[in-house]
C-alpha cells in the first residue's frame, strides 16, 4: 500500500485552527513506510463534481467560508491536489488529505472542509463504490455530491455538528449515536455496513477515514481505541479500496493510524 502525502499541505494552515499540519506529522511519526508526496492538481476534476462557480469562488477568496473554515491565499492550491490525490491515487493507497472534505457539499464548503476528496475518490471510477464514513461527524458533504455508483454508511455523533445524517434508505445507511461509542459497538456497525455494501453489489471502498472518534479527541464524545482501527483495516483486505483522511484532532491519531496500516498489510 501507499501513504499519500499532499506537496505544501502545510501551507493549508491557521494559528490555533485544530485542523492543523501537526495532524499529519503526528500520523507519518508513527507510520513506517515512506510516504509518497503528491504533486499534481486538477481544477477540472473539482468543477466536474463541484458547482464551478464555487470552485473559482474559492480561487479568489482568502478568509472564512463560515466561522470553522479558513481558507489562506495557499488554500486553493493545496485543496485541488488533495483532491487530484483522492481520485488518482493508486488503490490501496492511505491519501493524507489535507484540508480534509466530507462536509463540503456541492456548492459550498463547511467544517474545515473545501472540496469533498472523498466523493470524488469515487465519482469518477467505474465500480459500485461503496463509501465507508468513519468519522466521528456525519458527511453531510458526502450525501450532498453522493454520485450515481454509490452508496454511503456511516456512524457518527448523533448530537451536534453538522446535525444530519439521521436517515437511511436504499442508498443511505445512517447510524446517529448519542452516547460514546465504543469499539465493540464500532465494530458491529462494520459488520453491517459491510453487509449494506454487499447487498448492493459494491466492488469498491472509499473509506472516509476520520480519526476523531478517538476518545482522546477534543472534537467528540466517542470513545474509541487507536487498536479499533486495526480491525477496521482488517475488514478492508477482501477489498479493493482507497482510503481519504477526514478529521482526527488529538495526537493519538498516529497511533490509531498506524494500527489501520499494520491491519490492512
Ligand atoms: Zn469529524
Amino acid at each position: 500500500m501507499d501513504i499519500v502525502v499532499i506537496k505544501d499541505h502545510e501551507k493549508h494552515f491557521h494559528p490555533g485552527h485544530p485542523e492543523s499540519p501537526r495532524r499529519v506529522d503526528w500520523i507519518l511519526e508513527e507510520i513506517k513506510e515512506k510516504p509518497k508526496l503528491w504533486e499534481k492538481g486538477d481544477e477540472e476534476l473539482v468543477k466536474a463534481l463541484h458547482d464551478p462557480r464555487y470552485v473559482e469562488a474559492v480561487k479568489s477568496f482568502v478568509g472564512w467560508l463560515d466561522p470553522d473554515t479558513y481558507v489562506t491565499s495557499y488554500t486553493y492550491e493545496v485543496a485541488v491536489r488533495a483532491f487530484t490525490a483522492a481520485v488518482e491515487a493508486e488503490e490501496n493507497s492511505f491519501v493524507l488529505t489535507r484540508p480534509p472534505g466530507h462536509h463540503a457539499e456541492r456548492n459550498r464548503g463547511m467544517g474545515f472542509c473545501i472540496f469533498n476528496n472523498t466523493a470524488g475518490a469515487a465519482f469518477f471510477r467505474e465500480e459500485k463504490v461503496g463509501i465507508l464514513d468513519v468519522d466521528a461527524h456525519h458527511g453531510n458533504g458526502t450525501e450532498d455530491l453522493l454520485p450515481e455508483n454509490a452508496v454511503y454508511a456511516s456512524v457518527h455523533m448523533g448530537a451536534g455538528y453538522p446535525g444530519t445524517g439521521k436517515e437511511s434508505d436504499e442508498r443511505r445507511f445512517n447510524v446517529p449515536v448519542y452516547h460514546p461509542l465504543t469499539d465493540g459497538e464500532f465494530l458491529r456497525f462494520l459488520e453491517k455496513a459491510f453487509r449494506f455494501f454487499k447487498e448492493r453489489g459494491v466492488e469498491f471502498i472509499v473509506l472516509s477515514l476520520g480519526f476523531d472518534g478517538l476518545y482522546t479527541d477534543p472534537l467528540s464524545y466517542f470513545s474509541l481505541t487507536p487498536k479499533v482501527f486495526f480491525h477496521l483495516g482488517r475488514k478492508l483486505r477482501e477489498w479493493s479500496w482507497v482510503a481519504v483522511l477526514e478529521g482526527g484532532y488529538s495526537p493519538l491519531i498516529g497511533e490509531a493510524a498506524r494500527n489501520f496500516v499494520e491491519g490492512v498489510e
